[in-house]
Formats: structure tokens, sequence, C-alpha cells
């Protein structure tokens, strides 16, 4: 028994120094796809459930590397991260989606909605960044949505004081901050009310699939309940089908994004989705 415990270990070690390195190739490859122009931003509409017409859309990044199949993030997204890679790749980001959101906006009024890492905030110049994004691209800080998650806020217990910092200063610039996954996370309700943030996004995993008897609908209920009451956005991910659309309303949910609607797609195929003003 001891000696097959030995082996395990050893397994185990094994595997864990192959993770490692398999993780060290990724990074090296991501940082050639970042100077090569490898990454790319696919774009999902939003509606707004009262009348079901495209409102904003949310910037999600994709790798192309030669020749090969594209790479969601996913795959790539937590070693961009854990290298510090993520700071570089979210500037690119930010800047590309800005770019390409500003004429959005300025014909059909359409927010631009942008992911950001625990990472990024952590960086002293990351309200700056943002700003010159903005500026670069001509779209109104008002336009954009940041999206957080709730760890970014938190850590050990207590908000950092650099990233509230950078969320209050670009607030006050007129950008607005959405909770990202809410309901996922080591979420307090007091933070809903304490943090610098305007909207909610309920996790796909609160989705209910029936009307009736399905466990998740008191819980979802009760988030746009208390967003409601908070006077916070309320935006629900992973809507697939008429049916959940027609409950969320009913609850009283702001806004929805899934494949009921529209797909992620890229910039061109989105700008014809915008200027149709509603799905295909
Ligand atoms: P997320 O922010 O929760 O993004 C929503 C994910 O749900 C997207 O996956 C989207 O394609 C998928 N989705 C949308 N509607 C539906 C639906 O109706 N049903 C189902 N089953 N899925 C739906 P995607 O594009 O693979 O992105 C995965 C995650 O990668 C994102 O989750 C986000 O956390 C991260 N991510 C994406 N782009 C960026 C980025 O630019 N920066 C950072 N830091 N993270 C990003
Ligand atoms: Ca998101
Ligand atoms: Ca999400
Ligand atoms: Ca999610």
């Amino acid at each position: 028994a001891k000696a097959a415990g030995k082996d395990q270990l050893v397994l185990y070690d094994r595997r864990l120094r192959e993770e490692r390195l398999q993780r060290t190739r990724t990074v090296e490859r991501l940082r050639g796809a970042l100077a090569d122009s490898e990454l790319l931003l696919h774009y999902q509409p939003l509606v707004r459930l009262a009348d079901e017409r495209f409102v904003a859309v949310e910037a999600l990044i994709r790798w192309q590397p030669p020749g090969e199949r594209l790479v969601p993030p996913d795959a790539f997204i937590p070693a961009a991260e854990d290298s510090g890679l993520i700071v570089g790749i979210g500037a690119w980001v930010l800047r590309q989606a800005c770019a390409d959101a500003a004429p959005w906006h300025q014909r059909h009024g359409t927010l631009l909605s942008v992911n950001v890492s625990p990472r990024q905030l952590r960086e002293p110049d990351f309200a700056a960044m943002v700003r010159d994004a903005l500026a670069a691209s001509g779209l109104p800080p008002q336009a954009l949505i940041l999206e957080i998650t709730e760890n970014v806020l938190v850590d050990a217990g207590a908000p950092t004081e650099l990233a509230l910092g950078h969320l209050n200063a670009l607030r006050l610039a007129g950008v607005r901050v959405a909770v990202d996954d809410f309901g996922t996370g080591y979420s307090s309700l007091a933070y809903l009310r304490d943090l610098p943030i305007d909207h909610v996004k309920i996790d796909r995993s609160f989705m209910p699939d029936r009307a009736t008897g399905d466990p998740r609908l008191p819980l979802v209920k009760a988030v746009i309940d208390l967003a409601n009451g908070l006077e916070l956005g309320t935006i629900a991910e992973g809507v697939e089908t008429a049916e959940q659309a027609v409950l969320l309303r009913g609850l009283g949910c702001e806004r929805a994004q899934g494949w009921h609607y529209a797909r992620p797609a890229p910039a061109a195929e989105v700008a014809r989705l915008l200027a149709a003003g509603r799905r295909a």
C-alpha cells in the first residue's frame, strides 16, 4: 500500500510538472499571438427586454493561431492572468473594442461592455489606460460598461483600494460598472449596496428552464428584486429560449443576452444586426 501511495505521488508530481510546462508553452505562444495580431474580438448583442431591441454589445476575445481552430477565451485567459500577460491583452481589447463600437454608438446609441480581469485593476495606470482608449476612439465614457467579477473588489475580505480608486474615478467620468457572473462568487449582499457598481449580470447557471417548479426560479427572482430595490440595472445571461425571455421580463429584468437573441459574431456581422435593431 505504501509503494502504491508513492507511485501515486510520483504520478501526481509528473502531472503537475506537465501542466506547468503546458502553461508555460501557452504563455509563450500567447505572447507571440499578441505581437502578431492573432487575437480578435467577437461581439454579442444584448437586448432591452421591454421591446427586445439591441441596446448593447459585449466584446468577447478569441485567439486565431494561423492554420488552426479558433481558440475560446477559457482556454487561454487563465494563463494570461497568471502570467500577467492579461494586462497587455486587456489594453488591446479595450482599444480595439472602443474603436469598433464608436460608429455603432454614433449610429444606433449602442453601449459597449468589456470584460476586465482582477489583475488589470491592480495596475496603477488602469484608469488612464481606459480614458486613453476612449479618447482615441471617440466613444463617449457614458457608452462604456466595464464588467468585473465580485472577487476584483474583495481581496481577503476587504475591497482593494487601488481597484476601488480606478472604478470611482472612471464612474465620475461617466463609465458604468457591471458585476459579472453574479451569484457564483463570494457575494455578500452588502457589496451590492456599498460598491461602485451600476449593473448586475446574473450568471447563466441561474437561468431557469421552466416557468414553474424550477428550483432556480426563486433565486433569479430574488436577485432581480434585490437589484431593482438598490436601483441597479439587471442583465440576464444565457437566455436561450423565448420562454426564458418572457419569464425574465415578467420578473422585472431589464436586459438579456443569449443565443435566443444572437450568438457572438465578428464585427461586420454584428454591425448588420445592430442596423436591423432586433434579432434576425
Ligand atoms: P462571460 O463574461 O460570462 O461571457 C459570456 C459567455 O457566455 C461567452 O463565452 C458567451 O459566448 C457565452 N454565451 C452567451 N450566450 C450564451 C447562451 O445563450 N448560452 C450559452 N451556453 N452560452 C452563452 P465566451 O465567449 O467563450 O467567453 C468565456 C469567458 O471568457 C467570458 O465569460 C469571460 O469571463 C472571458 N472573456 C472573454 N473575453 C474576455 C476579455 O476580453 N477579457 C477577459 N479578461 N476575459 C474575457
Ligand atoms: Ca462578461
Ligand atoms: Ca458573465
Ligand atoms: Ca458567466
